[in-house]
């Protein structure tokens, strides 16, 4: 069946390009609309042009306003086969394409790029279920994958947010609840199945293609794309956890929890937090701090070490309680629907330090003040986040037993602290003063944490701004080793030039 669609793709190929599936020159088309039509031959469902629904949707379907763009076509291959089909065509036909999974990642033009081929993984969507493993295409978001799982009392590493794509979270790294116990998303991958630069279908795990299963944990979209990731499940029956929210001005104590809990040697790895400082008074939401709270057991009595944040003066609403995981993870973000806001962010890493959490908060307040003040009268409504996400040092130990990644994160170096700063605001203009402002800010946190002698020139590519250079911060080694493997799988630079976006390497 795949091959009378791969004879019958290749047959309205050549009928445009000419035998031997070489561009020959054709006029009056650009190299991506003849790539659009190549594709076409597969199957008709698989593409859809700019008077369609299912393009206006599709190129709609991102987390940030700012990264839609009206790409040739949008390609949506059901199957491996058509996207080993896709990248043949790509290379042959040297058209620019880009990958998109969730369209989680605010960076724009890393997801997508105007006039290229946008390949979405959309229809990408197996979810079979194993004993132990569970095998999940990237069209599958967290939420799916979790409502399968609980229903056998097992849980993957993936988002804690249900909306974000398998693809670019695990690809990325991957901070999910149980990180603590298990490390990062891409440790728990036992088999990528990835289309590499020559079309082939491959396998990349432990021993086969073991090169290019260390790179392609961390490694983002430099070697392929992944079309289904075999991941490790664990035991997981009803969790307890929710939101405590409390009043702006609880800050300072809610943050020297934070520390007292991030301070213990041995935290219970089963319990896991991040910390949001939401600015929305733009929007009429006001200003508030909330902790995501999660301990992985069901329990009517909370862990003693989980115990002061109930007690911290200031708290508004609790939502903790006994409940599957699955209801637990929101399954998108109370007030920022997708695709209306636009978001820049930034992240700095840094040792744990209360001194350090502190400053940041409060350069977080005066920045967000001085931008207040510059852009009065003129500036779109707006939300400012800061966002802590305390990285404990078993999520940095637990990754080497599973044959490391290409983080180059030292377990020696924990506990570790990343802070995110976030800017949303409604429609696409003023990216560039946003952006600029998040910088800026950014940068004072960073040489704050650099005086204080804490900070870690480590980049998470999943938080990482569009002029940041996450792979370098990987050190040396592992920046030299992912260029080689690069070389070795690509030697033709399919995913480092056709493909648009991506971080630099
Ligand atoms: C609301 C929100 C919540 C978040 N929560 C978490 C969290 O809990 N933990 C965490 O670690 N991160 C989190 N993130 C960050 C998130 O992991 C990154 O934004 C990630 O890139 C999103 O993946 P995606 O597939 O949705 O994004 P996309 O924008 O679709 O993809 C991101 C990058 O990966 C590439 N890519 C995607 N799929 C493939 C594939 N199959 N093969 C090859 N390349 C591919 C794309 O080309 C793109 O460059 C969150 C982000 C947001 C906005």
């Amino acid at each position: 069946m795949m091959q009378t669609a791969l004879a019958h793709g290749l047959t309205e190929s050549r009928s445009i390009l000419g035998n031997g599936l070489g561009f020959t020159g054709v006029t009056g088309f650009s190299r991506e609309e003849i790539c659009c039509l190549a594709l076409k031959g597969i199957s008709t469902s698989t593409v859809s042009f700019p008077d369609s629904s299912t393009y206006t949707n599709e190129t709609h379907n991102y987390f940030s306003a700012g990264n839609v763009v009206q790409p040739a076509c949008v390609f949506s291959p059901e199957i491996a086969e058509q996207v080993s089909y896709a990248v043949r065509i790509f290379n042959e036909v040297n058209c620019n394409f880009a990958v998109r999974s969730g369209g989680h990642l605010p960076v724009p033009g890393s997801n997508g790029k105007s006039g290229a081929v946008l390949l979405v993984t959309t229809k990408l969507k197996t979810l079979d279920i194993h004993d132990k493993t569970a095998r999940i295409g990237p069209g599958n978001t967290w939420t799916n994958v979790y409502h399968e799982t609980d229903k056998i009392g097992k849980v993957v590493l993936g988002g804690r947010i249900g909306t974000v794509g398998v693809g670019g979270l695990i690809l990325g790294g991957g901070i999910s609840f149980q990180g603590s116990e298990h490390g990062f998303s891409c440790d728990s991958v036992i088999n990528f199945q990835v289309v590499t630069a020559d079309g082939q279908i491959r396998n990349a795990n432990a021993t086969s293609n073991s090169d290019l299963f260390w790179a392609l944990k961390g490694g983002g979209n430099r070697f392929g794309i992944v079309t289904a990731f075999d991941m490790k499940m664990y035991p997981l029956s009803k969790i307890t956890g929710g939101t405590v929210t409390y009043a702006y001005s609880s800050l300072p104590l809610v943050l020297e929890q934070v520390d007292i809990f991030h301070r213990r040697q041995r935290p219970d790895p089963k319990i896991s937090f991040f910390i949001n400082v939401i600015d929305a008074e733009d929007i009429g939401a006001g200003q508030f701090v909330e902790v995501v709270l999660y301990y992985g057991k069901p329990s009517s009595r909370i862990p003693g070490t989980l115990k002061p944040f109930f007690n911290i003066p200031g708290l508004v609403s609790n939502t903790v309680s006994i409940k599957s995981y699955s209801t637990f993870i929101p399954n998108g973000r109370e007030g920022l629907p997708p695709g209306i806001f636009s978001h820049t962010w930034r992240s700095v890493t840094y040792q744990r330090s209360a001194a350090v959490n502190k400053e940041i908060a409060a350069i977080f307040a005066e920045e967000v003040k001085k931008f207040r003040e510059v852009q009065t009268g003129h500036q779109q409504p707006g939300i400012f986040t800061l966002a802590y996400e305390p990285y404990a040092t078993g999520m940095l130990t637990a990754g080497k037993k599973m044959g490391g990644n290409a983080l180059g994160l030292d377990e020696q170096e924990g506990p570790l602290m990343l802070s995110l700063l976030t800017y949303s605001w409604i429609n696409k203009t003023e990216s560039e003063t946003r952006t600029a402002a998040v910088k800026t800010s950014v940068e004072r946190m960073k040489q704050f944490t650099l005086g204080m002698n804490k900070h870690i020139d480590f980049l998470y590519l999943n938080a990482a701004a569009p002029d940041q250079d996450p792979f370098q911060s990987y050190g040396k080694a592992n920046y030299e080793r992912l260029r080689e493997i690069r070389d070795k799988y690509d030697p033709k630079g399919v995913f480092s030039v056709l493909q648009a976006g991506g971080f630099p390497l």
